[in-house]
């Protein structure tokens, strides 16, 4: 099994973990560290709906408490339960912002399907184009 493949394995297997008693939408998230490693996530819902975490945030959080900050890709998985619905799931506005932050956007990969199968593939300059980033606040892009 290649790495990709293990990545979207990981990541559907991490649905089973979602906490998700309002959406009933249960998304895993497995992410690929520099240094090797692989960082899991899944989606945590909460009663008051704000405080609310995606999978690919969870990933991400737990990456940077473990003082991991750069990454190769991530492989994303969810849907409804027990429901034969979308094919992938892609990244919300957020989780893509909070990519943009840590990863190079023309070479970080988005890796979106289900069941261990993966349907698309996408740069996050893909799926972010003409993104704000790091790089902004120190004024290079100013005219
Ligand atoms: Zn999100």
């Amino acid at each position: 099994m290649d790495m990709k493949q293990k990545l979207m394995r990981t990541a559907s297997d991490m649905r089973a973990l979602s906490y998700a008693p309002y959406s009933h939408f249960t998304v895993g998230a497995a992410l690929l560290g520099k240094d090797g490693k692989i960082y899991t996530g899944c989606n945590v819902e909460n009663a008051g709906y704000g405080p609310t975490i995606c999978a690919e945030r969870t990933a991400f959080v737990k990456a940077v408490s473990e003082g991991c900050r750069e990454f190769l890709m991530i492989a994303i998985a969810g849907g409804k339960e027990q429901e034969d619905c979308a094919d992938l799931c892609a990244p919300c506005g957020v989780c893509r912002q909070v990519m943009r932050e840590f990863c190079d956007p023309d070479s970080f990969l988005i890796l979106m399907g289900r069941d261990g199968e993966i349907h698309a593939e996408r740069t996050l300059s893909e799926l972010l184009p003409m993104s704000f980033g790091p790089d902004d606040l120190k004024g290079r892009n100013i005219l």
